[in-house]
């Protein structure tokens, strides 16, 4: 019998949210992972670069987790030198841990695109995919990605049952956060308070990061 699988949230984390942590605490608890790996990118081959630098994305992530047992930091990212490759991540993680489960997740706006990712289909030889509604996201994936989770889709239970190779969609409660609305708001002299944990805003704010020159915190 496998271990009880291991959840992957990996991400820019530009700023770590609400919507990040909540979305870890429930499927923790909702589908018994061990517990849930935050992962985040240094350069993201797929998308812009993060206005803020890997080590402030990390501290934030370590700040808000630090009471939360069950979520935990993994830096290996951070660590590497060249593109955050999820394959290689994946490849690394079942080097030391031959018999757990391990299920990236992922919001349905990553999944429509993962067909364009290094070596995409080789994922599922490591890892499942936990797929994840997200408020303002269509479901109404590109042909390659409808194809696959097809194929693929399973039940809770393969999760637990098999090492990799299922894509499990969920739907747990959602909230409408991004990293892209707080950046905005900060941007507008607004305030995105209780969307992201405080210590976080605080270093944010007191920091300067996403703020044009000039402007003084609100
Ligand atoms: P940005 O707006 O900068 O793209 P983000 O919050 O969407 O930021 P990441 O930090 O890169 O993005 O997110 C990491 C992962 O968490 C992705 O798989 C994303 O789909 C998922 N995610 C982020 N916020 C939510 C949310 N509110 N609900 C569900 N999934 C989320």
């Amino acid at each position: 019998m496998p271990e009880r699988p291991i959840g992957i949230l990996g991400g820019t984390f530009d700023p770590i949210h609400n919507g990040h942590l909540r979305l870890a605490i429930e499927l923790r608890d909702s589908l018994k992972l061990g517990e849930v790996r935050l992962v985040p990118s240094a350069r993201p081959p797929h998308r812009d670069q993060p206005s803020a630098t890997p080590g402030q994305r990390a501290k934030w992530v370590r700040v808000a987790i630090a009471d939360q047992p069950g979520i935990v930091l993994d830096d290996r990212e951070l660590l590497r030198s060249g593109p955050s490759y999820t394959v290689d991540t994946l490849a690394h993680m079942r080097e030391t841990l031959p018999d757990t489960p391990l299920c990236l997740i992922m919001g349905a706006d990553v999944f429509a695109e993962l067909p364009q990712w290094h070596r995409w289909e080789a994922l599922f030889d490591y890892a499942h995919i936990i797929l994840v509604n997200r408020p303002g996201v269509s479901q109404d994936y590109p042909r390659r990605a409808r194809e696959v989770l097809e194929r693929r889709r399973g039940e809770a239970q393969a999760l637990h049952d098999s090492l990799h190779g299922a894509i499990h969609p969920c739907a747990p409660p959602p909230l409408e956060i991004s990293g892209t609305r707080i950046r905005e708001l900060i941007a507008a002299g607004a305030s995105p308070r209780f969307l992201l944990p405080d210590p976080v805003l605080r270093d944010i704010m007191d920091a300067g990061i996403y703020r044009p020159a000039g402007q003084t915190p609100a």
